[in-house]
């Protein structure tokens, strides 16, 4: 195998498997090595008084610039995520969110941040941020009008998640992206749950997009990472200060995250496809009032989905019909494939309890609320066990919650 010069041309899970692998990272074997290393050694005084001028991806200098175990993930990321000059690394996906907002953002700007995004986005938005002496405005992602109202001179960045954390609506990302870019702000998508496989977001108009890589691409809840990609000027800022706090990936979990990343595609089609058939079952039962899965039709925003998106993946929500907290409790302590635990995107099947309420300012939970009583949510990260067994783990814990 050559080094490959038609990159561009391959579909995506070629590039999954092909990504990074130079041959003079890998050397004679498949996978690039784990490099640890702090210093790095030059040939001479000459080159070394050289090296720092030509601060660039891919070139031996000081440990934390990586050396190519990252360089390796990097560029894989950037091959699957179609327009990105380049990906940096950090080591959480809040790191990369972090990394972002402290590249863009100065005292006085304000940000606009999703009503429905990553909790800890929104705390670092009123938290972090507002420290610095920025403002965060929340607005309502199926608002546009509202949206766009929010913006002043002083707009800098907009946040977008899609679909939103927990109560999985939809939103037209290529329209927020627009008006941003209009009103002279980088817009930044938080990608995660679709990934470049499910959504291009660089090509759709988004400015970065970020991923937690302690979801799907590590793949296997053993490592947390996070990412963010960007056309030219924008990935230059981005590695720039993120040089200038410090930020390293260690090389074992970037190795880890090459790992993951080469199965990427097959995992998210087969826990998609899970999902759906659990989201039509779960739809039938007369426990359940609304199933929030952005495959599902019916589901918020699943128009935009079939509009925009190339596929998905096995996290969603449902609300019950009625019942108390205390039900919806006893049917997440009955599952017995399905443990009780953040995070998703690995092997295995996740379930936690949901109460967005606490995590919104503007929007309503549930999303096209029917009936008051129905409030009590579940999360479900469906894994690559079985489906018929994952439905009758589902059904027997249904019934443990009726018993009571
Ligand atoms: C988990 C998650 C993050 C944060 O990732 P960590 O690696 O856990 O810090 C960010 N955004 C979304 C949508 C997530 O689900």
């Amino acid at each position: 195998m050559s080094d490959l010069d038609n990159f561009d041309d391959l579909a995506p899970f070629t590039k999954l498997v092909s990504g990074g692998r130079r041959k003079e990272w890998t050397g004679a074997v498949v996978n690039p090595p784990v490099w640890r290393a702090s210093t790095h050694l030059h040939e001479s005084t000459a080159a070394l008084a050289q090296a720092p001028s030509r601060n660039e991806d891919g070139r031996f200098f000081y440990g934390r610039r990586g050396a190519p175990t990252q360089w390796a993930l990097c560029d894989a990321l950037t091959k699957i995520e179609p327009g990105a000059e380049g990906t940096v690394i950090y080591p959480s996906g809040v790191a990369a969110i972090a990394g972002v907002m402290l590249t863009l953002l100065r005292p006085g700007d304000v940000v606009l941040i999703t009503d429905n995004a990553y909790d800890p986005t929104r705390s670092m938005g009123t938290g972090m941020l507002a420290d610095f002496g920025i403002e965060t405005r929340f607005y309502d992602p199926l608002d546009i009008a509202g949206y766009e109202a929010l913006f002043c001179d002083r707009a800098r960045a907009v946040l977008i998640e899609a679909p939103g954390s927990l109560s999985m609506e939809v939103c037209d990302v290529p329209q927020l992206a627009r008006i941003a870019r209009e009103k002279g702000a980088v817009s930044v998508l938080d990608n995660t749950w679709a990934s470049p496989l499910g959504f291009a977001g660089l090509e759709k108009g988004v400015d970065v997009t970020v991923m937690a890589l302690t979801k799907h691409v590590g793949g296997h809840s053993d490592l947390m990472m996070g990412s963010a990609s960007a056309r030219g000027e924008l990935y230059e800022q981005l590695r720039k200060r993120s040089q200038d706090l410090g930020i390293v990936v260690s090389p074992d979990d970037a190795a880890l995250a090459l790992r993951g990343l080469r199965t990427l595609g097959v995992r998210l089609r087969q826990e998609a496809e899970s999902a759906l058939t659990i989201a039509h079952w779960l739809e039938a039962r007369p426990e359940v009032a609304q199933v929030l899965c952005p495959m599902l039709p019916g589901s918020p925003g699943h128009d935009l989905w079939a509009r925009d998106f190339t596929g998905g993946c096995g996290l969603f929500s449902f609300v019950f019909k009625g019942g108390t907290m205390a039900d919806r409790n006893r049917f997440i302590d009955a599952l017995k494939l399905f443990a009780i635990g953040y995070s998703w995107g690995g092997f295995e099947s996740l379930v936690v309890p949901i109460e967005p309420t606490r995590h919104r300012d503007v929007m309503p939970w549930p999303p096209q609320k029917r009936d008051e009583e129905d409030r009590h949510g579940v999360r479900l990260a469906v894994g690559l066990e079985d489906v018929d067994d994952l439905i009758a783990d589902i059904e027997q814990a249904l019934a443990a919650m009726k018993r009571a």
